[in-house]
């Protein structure tokens, strides 16, 4: 099994990286990618904790990208993580994240007890920010039940204390990956149907640029989103991946729900240039 979209406690994940790969060998994986949201810190305590287990790790990110009003996350592996534009980007959209996190603390706090000090304590030092940490604050408080229960209240874009944060446009993104020697995949690209898939000719661009695939097999995409998915990846002759999107507790994703095939593994380990898959 090869599950392509985990993430730790760099970003939103509620389990270490020693932890996520102990959890994927006791799920019986064969490979995982860890892809934390907008950094690479989880990268070596990952292969660490991997070593002798007969795991092997792909070295991973998921990038916040943004289209117009809409949120976007590209998948990306075996990129060089010390690459100038990499570093410089994710660095970028982690500063914003965290500017943007304290400035949704600050509207709840007017309405709710909460203190940016609440958030923190959600987090370990140096992890991507964002509002998964901010709703288990929600929850340590008292005001929701859940991580789930504090994005459909509180969090929730129409309940007013929604922001967005800086995130480059995809095509910047997919080129930013590619120039880095790494392999873009669109995550969970039809979340909300088939009417809502980024539109043909935005794709063709980011073909043009080197998107690699679709994540295809996801549990947030649609069914009618999934047959348009499909119809691209043939017209586009893009890979289809499958994965889980694990985040530990913060969500109910399980370990290897969906799955790659290992012959689409194969080609993006081959078209992977910036770093190495890690086989222990
Ligand atoms: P942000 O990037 O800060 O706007 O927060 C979005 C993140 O929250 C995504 O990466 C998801 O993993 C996570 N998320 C979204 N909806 C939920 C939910 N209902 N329960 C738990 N986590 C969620
Ligand atoms: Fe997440
Ligand atoms: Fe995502
Ligand atoms: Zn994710």
């Amino acid at each position: 099994m090869i599950d392509l979209h985990t993430h730790s406690s760099v970003s939103d994940g509620t389990e270490t990286p020693a932890q996520l790969v102990r959890a994927a060998v006791a799920a019986g994986l064969g490979t995982i990618a860890i892809t934390d949201h907008d950094s690479t810190a989880g990268w070596q305590g990952a292969c660490v904790a991997a070593a002798g287990t007969g795991l092997t790790v792909i070295p991973g990110m998921e990038l916040s990208t943004r289209h117009g009003w809409r949120s976007v996350h590209l998948l990306a592996y075996l990129f060089n993580p010390l690459d100038g534009g990499i570093i410089a980007e994710t660095g970028r959209i982690r500063d914003a994240r965290l500017t943007r996190a304290e400035s949704i603390v600050q509207r709840i706090s007017a309405d709710y007890d909460l203190e940016w000090g609440d958030v923190l304590a959600q987090t370990t030092e140096g992890a991507t920010v964002g509002r998964p940490h901010i709703a288990d604050a929600l929850v340590a408080k008292g005001h929701v039940a859940n991580r789930s229960a504090a994005f459909e209240s509180i969090l929730h874009p129409r309940n007013g204390y929604f922001e967005p944060h800086y995130a480059p446009d995809p095509l910047e993104a997919v080129r930013l990956v590619v120039a880095a020697g790494g392999v873009p995949v669109l995550a969970h690209p039809a979340t909300r149907g088939r009417d809502n898939v980024i539109p043909e000719n935005k794709i063709a661009l980011l073909v043009e640029a080197g998107l690699f695939g679709l994540e295809i097999h996801h549990r947030d995409n649609t069914e009618s989103g999934k047959e348009r998915l499909f119809e691209l990846a043939r017209e586009f002759d893009l890979a289809i991946t499958g994965s889980s999107d694990y985040h530990g507790e913060g969500k109910p994703n399980r370990l290897g729900e969906n799955s790659t095939e290992p012959d689409v593994l194969e080609r993006i380990i081959d078209a992977g240039t910036g770093t190495t898959p890690f086989r222990s």
